[in-house]
């Protein structure tokens, strides 16, 4: 994931109260109750060997669709649980485990992301990653620096505790453990999760809700963040090429110098958002930034060339498209006032699209949430935010999904160096609430989607 987060919009006051408003889990409470107690004791158990997978997984990182060795490491945790049955080689690294319950039921997938950056670590840890890797032909340190090693812990923890319970679980658990989130768009390449919905992961059995889990540096550890609705940006990628007469600086009228319709389509596209798109509609916020102007290497000699590159990130489906017929019809109208050919390549890769948390089902969970985090006070609705994640691929296909922010600052009350930083870390003890988030919710899942008839 590629973003900042962002602070608590509002702490709930009863964390239980709110999913009773929402009409969630009219189970027989004491023996959900029983069941939520045991799944939360048997994570806390579980922390130390947690720590383990994720200090082995952390100083092993691999890159997007390399992830062999992960996945090795992943299936190999997972032959020793009870009742999971496993399949390998799904979208290349990909992983999916089936844990049947002991009654019949709706099916939960839970997902975690293997991939690693093409980051060097910075950190002073005895887990330090000093791995390197392919990327783009090139030889590149690599290391977790997204935290998704903690993501498959904090999954192999569930499904651990999962297992344990499975002759009381009414429905199937389904372990999600996806190559290559962090591709992105540009590459020619499909995302992870998408890759893994193609080859049917979400079939056989049929997935009533995904679930999945982001770890941050924002404090205070093991707070939780979650947001109905809308969450997480789309990307596009945007690369215009202009292409014209160059000629020599002392004659520009012998030009028609497509480094001033490079530098004016720049500007053009800043009133995009500002005066062509509807902040009121779907998720509303869109953004569209321009990362790279090049042209030219002398003062005296006008290029033939120039060349921008961006980004659209849009929480609004609509306003995404409109972004990209106006990037489109700016360049090209540009360019052609001046005489200069526009070649406009805009690329939303696949399966990064808007990232959209089922209302209902996302708000049935909150009190899984408190009961995780052992406060409803450490439980907030946050703001939606610009950055993007393929999780939203799942949701793609028409299955309801539901994804979090679990805070993991190692710095107290203060936030952490941002996801993607060379200083990125996590406050490991945050892990424990992700196991037991997790594993709470996938109860309440349970129970809510059988009372709903699912
Ligand atoms: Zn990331
Ligand atoms: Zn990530």
């Amino acid at each position: 994931m590629k973003f900042r987060h962002h602070a608590c919009a509002f702490i709930l006051a009863a964390a239980f109260a709110g999913a009773h408003a929402q009409g969630a889990a009219p189970v027989t409470p004491a023996a959900s109750a029983s069941l939520l107690a045991q799944a939360l004791a048997l994570s806390d158990g579980v922390q130390p060997q947690v720590v383990e997978w994720r200090r082995h997984i952390h100083q092993n990182p691999e890159l997007a669709y390399q992830e062999t060795g992960t996945a090795k490491y992943i299936a190999q945790a997972l032959a020793g649980m009870p009742g999971v049955e496993i399949r390998t080689g799904i979208a290349g690294t990909g992983i999916k485990a089936v844990l049947r319950g002991a009654l019949p039921g709706p099916v939960v997938a839970l997902r975690a992301d293997m991939d690693a950056l093409p980051v060097e670590e910075r950190n002073d840890l005895p887990f330090r990653s000093t791995a390197k890797g392919d990327w783009l032909g090139k030889q590149v340190p690599v290391s977790h620096v997204c935290g998704h090693d903690t993501h498959v812990a904090m999954l192999l923890g569930a499904a651990r505790v999962l297992s344990s319970l499975r002759g009381q679980l009414a429905g199937t658990v389904v372990f999600i453990f996806q190559p290559a989130e962090e591709i992105g768009p540009g590459l020619g390449k499909s995302s992870g999760a998408m890759a893994m919905v193609r080859e049917g992961v979400l079939d056989n059995p049929k997935v009533d809700v995904v679930l999945g889990q982001h770890i941050s540096n924002q404090a205070p550890a093991g707070a939780i963040r979650y947001r109905p609705g809308p969450m997480l940006a789309s990307i596009d990628v945007f690369n215009i090429k202009f292409k014209g007469v160059g000629g020599h600086g002392a004659a520009p009228w012998a030009s028609n110098t497509p480094m001033l319709a490079a530098a004016e389509t720049v500007l053009g596209l800043q009133n995009i958002v500002s005066h062509r798109l509807n902040p009121t509609i779907d998720g509303g916020p869109t953004i569209v930034t321009t990362g790279m102007l090049q042209s030219g290497n002398r003062f005296n000699v006008l290029p033939e060339t120039a060349e921008i590159s961006g980004t659209i990130r849009a929480l609004s489906a609509t306003n995404q498209k409109i972004a990209q017929e106006e990037i489109r019809r700016r360049a090209t109208g540009i360019a052609a006032s001046y005489g200069v050919q526009a070649d406009v390549k805009i690329d939303s890769g696949d399966g990064y699209e808007v990232l959209v948390n089922d209302p209902q089902a996302t708000l049935s969970l909150v009190g899984a949430f408190g009961a995780a985090a052992g406060s409803a006070s450490k439980v907030s609705q946050m703001p939606a935010s610009m950055g993007s994640e393929d999780f939203g691929a799942f949701g793609s296909t028409g299955v309801p999904v539901v994804f979090w922010m679990l805070n993991a600052s190692p710095m107290g009350d203060k936030d952490g160096p941002v996801n993607h930083s060379p200083l990125f870390q996590v406050d490991e003890s945050a892990m424990r609430v992700g196991v037991r988030a997790l594993a709470a919710a996938t109860l309440s899942q349970l129970a809510s989607a059988k009372s709903a008839g699912r």
